[in-house]
């Protein structure tokens, strides 16, 4: 017991090594990958993010008749690799530095957005004869 007594005195007066969380959230470290979000209105619904998402847990599909895309994720299956948010060529995709929040359920991400129809190239200026 006496050998026990300065450890004991030591960390009841030593600052706390844990957090009270959630009232005390420790900062994000930098280039934190955390929440997925996509901002449906830039997406063109490439499936680029699809094709490489290791974890197949993004689906695209396009709907022509509506004029409208579905991108589906399931956070349950994503592994937070962020290779999505890198292949995106419109940067629609982002991580925010924050933990999804926990569910009693499975529930998948869906988002519907138009499709947006390719810029027409400009013509070239015709040369002056
Ligand atoms: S890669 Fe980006 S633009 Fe393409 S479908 Fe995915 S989120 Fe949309
Ligand atoms: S972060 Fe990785 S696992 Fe998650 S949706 Fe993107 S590519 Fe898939």
């Amino acid at each position: 017991m006496l050998k026990m007594t300065p450890t004991v005195l030591k960390n009841l007066f030593s600052k706390s090594s844990t957090r009270m969380y959630p009232f005390e959230i420790r900062e994000p470290f930098p280039l934190y990958r955390g929440e997925l979000f996509n901002d449906i209105d830039n997406c063109i619904f490439c499936k680029k993010c699809e094709i490489k998402c290791p974890s197949q847990c993004i689906t695209v599909t396009k709907d022509k008749e509506s004029g409208t895309g579905t991108w589906t994720c399931d956070p349950f299956a994503c592994v937070y690799c962020g290779i999505c948010v890198d292949v995106c060529p419109t940067q629609s995709l982002r991580m925010e530095p924050n933990h999804r929040k926990p569910s009693a359920s499975r529930e998948m991400i869906e988002m519907v957005g138009k499709i947006k129809m390719p810029k027409k190239k400009k013509a070239a200026p015709k040369k002056a004869e």
